[in-house]
């Protein structure tokens, strides 16, 4: 099967695609015109297409000719709330947002590989779902909608891929634990108002606040296991009305990440019983709100070492870099939680600087040439699982 002709014609298209949504980039739970861009492309392949699937959700259906799995493979939709910082001809059109995590590239590569795969039609035994979920940014996230209405019904594995910043043509392919779970908390402490001059007559939440803050950064140094890497940090922290008032109020939020569920209940239980245990101590009273975010990203060992094995056979021997496990965060856990699969990084950076800056940065772009390296890698998962059952199927 020659598979070059077709990648290189698609992976050239899959640029133009990815500089359109890089015009055009559309905040999480926003996607409107991105899903209908994704719609009409797939509609153009022959696809069965269902949108509005848990939101904002494409999902389209490649059913091979033979009998056989099927495979699931996702990519995300949504841009950042940052300001496109980039001199090119393809910069955001959209004040204050901009692909700054690539999701415009992830959207690309998986229309190119559906474009091709639709053309292999009869060279598949089983079937091909696309899923392109909105939201992956801002939890609640777009993936857990998606599952509940019912976008992994019979599939039997799940593949995602991710760029970022090092060098085209080498990948990451972690075995097990990959990316940690995120939570947010909010944390409301409540006093007594009064005059500045009288601090005796009040009960200070800002001063309440200002305890609590220093105490929570102790809770990761000397309440977590040292060699369980979690963070704690307070972005968010507002008391008060004026300078010579005693705050009545005040609030702080911030994020908890970590690697696993049970050092997540221990910060979560220490946050609380400290706010609580701070607020009385100044005579104040604490209201502490905390959401699990999402789960930690789990690859499946058998899916991994399967995909380091289509990489290998694509890039060559040496293209599998080592990765370990790290506190960024993404719901495509909530696919790997309901199937076997796996989440891959694909190297994103080329000569120009711009290619080299840190995912989220006003400034990150991707070298284009990884779009087609994408692609080949999907088209490549996708095939290698649909042929070989259908072998043994034989
Ligand atoms: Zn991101
Ligand atoms: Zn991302």
């Amino acid at each position: 099967m020659n598979l070059a002709e077709p990648i290189s014609k698609w992976g050239a298209e899959a640029t133009r695609w990815r500089r359109h949504l890089h015009m055009h980039p559309e905040r999480s739970f926003q996607e409107h015109r991105t899903a209908a861009f994704v719609q009409e492309k797939l509609a153009s392949f022959g696809l069965e297409v269902r949108s509005g699937v848990g939101g904002l959700g494409v999902v389209a259906e490649l059913v091979g000719e033979g009998e056989g799995p099927v495979l699931a493979l996702r990519a995300d939709m949504d841009a950042l709330p940052i300001p496109d910082s980039k001199e090119c001809e393809y910069r955001s059109r959209v004040e204050g947002v901009t692909h700054a995590c690539g999701h415009d590239g992830h959207t690309a590569t998986l229309l190119a590989a559906a474009a091709v795969l639709s053309e292999l039609r009869g060279a598949l035994g089983g079937s091909i779902r696309f899923l392109f979920q909105p939201a992956e940014e801002t939890p609640p996230g777009g993936a857990r909608p998606m599952v509940e209405q019912g976008a992994l019904e019979g599939v039997s594995e799940v593949f995602g891929l991710h760029y970022a910043p090092f060098p085209v043509g080498k990948v990451c392919v972690p075995t097990g634990l990959m990316m940690g779970l995120v939570d947010t908390f909010t944390i409301r402490l409540r006093g007594v108002g009064g005059h500045a001059a009288y601090p005796h007559l009040g009960a200070d939440a800002a001063h309440g606040a200002a305890q609590l803050l220093v105490a929570l950064q102790s809770i990761v140094s000397r309440q977590v296991d040292p060699l369980r890497p979690a963070v704690l940090t307070v972005g968010q922290l507002s008391a008060g009305h004026n300078h010579n008032t005693i705050a009545e109020q005040a609030e702080m939020r911030g994020t908890v990440r970590c690697l696993t569920p049970a050092i997540r209940d221990t910060i979560r239980e220490r946050l609380t019983s400290m706010s609580h245990g701070i607020a009385a101590m100044f005579q104040l009273t604490a209201e502490v709100q905390y959401e699990e975010g999402y789960p930690p990203v789990v690859n499946h060992a058998a899916s991994a070492e399967y995909v380091g094995r289509v990489c290998r056979q694509a890039l060559g021997a040496d293209c599998v870099l080592p990765m370990p496990p790290s506190l960024a965060s993404d719901d495509f856990a909530c696919f790997l939680q309901q199937r076997p699969g796996c989440y891959f990084m694909v190297g994103s950076a080329g000569a120009d600087a711009a290619t080299q800056f840190p995912l989220h940065h006003p400034r990150f772009d991707l070298d284009e040439r990884a779009l087609t390296v994408g692609t080949r890698l999907l088209v490549g998962i996708a095939l290698g699982r649909l042929a070989s059952t259908r072998k043994q199927g034989a």
